[in-house]
């Protein structure tokens, strides 16, 4: 296929409002000598639209324990092997004390799903946060009621990330044991309709996942029109169900992301840990593909080792203060710069603006 036609394929992408299955199939086919077109050209939209500022996330991982049984994840209730811990108020403050300090404007306060803390517990922990500190708070903490979602909101939490993982609600529930995919999106509905800026994402190389089902993925995220999107390649872990599978390609999680940037425009964009944590820091090429976000972790050190859900994860052995110095000197393409700004999410500026 010629670079001209793959061009006018990619305009043709980036101009309709509903994305042609067929064509994005396609552009996820490209081999290594053609894709370089669709990276450019994700390059100039992440320009067009959110700028060449690097928003940085501070994460915290409060706690690793988790009820659940994602056949790809090793925080998976039935890893019997794994070290439980779970951070206490004060230490979850230290963080977010370090990420203040540092300059960066939002936690996200990141851990296994569980019910066994009281929602009151996070709830007052965010109000604290907001009191102490001029920072926005994400949760990923998973599926949770919604009276849960509605207390944590009222205390002060901005943003929400609940990746959907694969589009695909037979492919959803062969991943997720006893979830139900259809509870999975009334959650993220619910958490939109409370006003969380309201993130989502998926995993690029899951067992039975194929092309098409990629390409619905990124239609899917067009559709619900999410503040945020995380793509990451799979690895496999040792105490999961999906040990022994091949791990997800970095380069077809590249194109599913520039995709993702060329159709959803100004959605923010994360260059993801586990891009980073492959044979060599694809976190750089993400940069130059769509990517807008990088969420150094702050965890506390003695923990970091602890939050598997993959092996082999980037970052563990320093801290999250370190971390900053070192993005900027090995990850930031030439011409980029870190943002220390909130990095409130561009569509939901939009859309308060709509409905006032
Ligand atoms: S992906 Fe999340 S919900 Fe599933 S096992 Fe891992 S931590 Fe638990």
């Amino acid at each position: 296929m010629s670079l001209s036609k793959i061009n006018t394929i990619l305009e043709g992408v980036c101009e309709r409002s509903a994305p042609n299955l067929g064509d994005l199939v396609f552009l996820l086919s490209l081999n290594e000598d053609e894709q370089v077109p669709l990276f450019d050209f994700a390059d100039k939209i992440r320009k067009n639209f959110v700028g060449d500022g690097v928003l940085l996330r501070g994460i915290v991982e409060f706690s690793n324990f988790c009820r659940n049984t994602c056949s790809y994840c090793g925080l998976n209730v039935n890893n019997k092997k794994l070290t439980r811990y779970r951070l206490s108020t004060e230490e979850v403050l230290e963080s977010v004390k370090i990420i203040s300090e540092c300059g960066i404007k939002t936690v996200v306060l990141q851990s296994g799903e569980e019910d066994v803390y009281p929602a009151v517990w996070l709830g007052e922990l965010i109000k604290e946060i907001k009191l102490k500190f001029d920072i926005a708070v994400t949760l990923s903490v998973g599926e949770r009621l919604e009276k849960d979602y509605a207390l944590w909101r009222k205390s002060g939490a901005d943003r929400y990330l609940l990746k959907i993982e694969t589009s695909n609600k037979a492919l959803y529930e062969s991943l997720h044991p006893g979830m139900s995919f259809n509870n999975r999106l009334g959650c993220l509905d619910r958490l939109k309709g409370l006003g969380y800026q309201t993130g989502c994402g998926n995993i690029i190389g899951l067992k039975g996942q194929d092309l098409r089902h990629l390409a619905e993925d990124i239609i899917f995220f067009k559709k619900h029109d999410f503040e945020m999107i995380g793509i990451g390649p799979f690895i496999p872990h040792q105490e999961t169900g999906l040990r022994g599978e091949l791990k997800g390609d970095p380069k077809l999680a590249l194109k599913v992301l520039a995709l993702t940037r060329i159709i959803t425009k100004n959605t923010h964009l994360p260059a993801t840990t586990a891009l980073g944590s492959q044979e060599k820091d694809f976190r750089a090429d993400a940069l130059k593909s769509g990517a807008n976000v990088l969420m150094p972790n702050f965890t506390p050190l003695k923990y970091k080792a602890l939050y598997e859900i993959y092996p082999g994860k980037k970052c563990i052995t320093e801290d999250g203060s370190s971390c900053l110095g070192c993005l900027e000197a090995n990850i930031l393409p030439k011409g980029r710069y870190l943002d220390f700004s909130r990095g409130d999410s561009l569509k939901y500026k939009e859309r308060i603006t709509t409905n006032v």
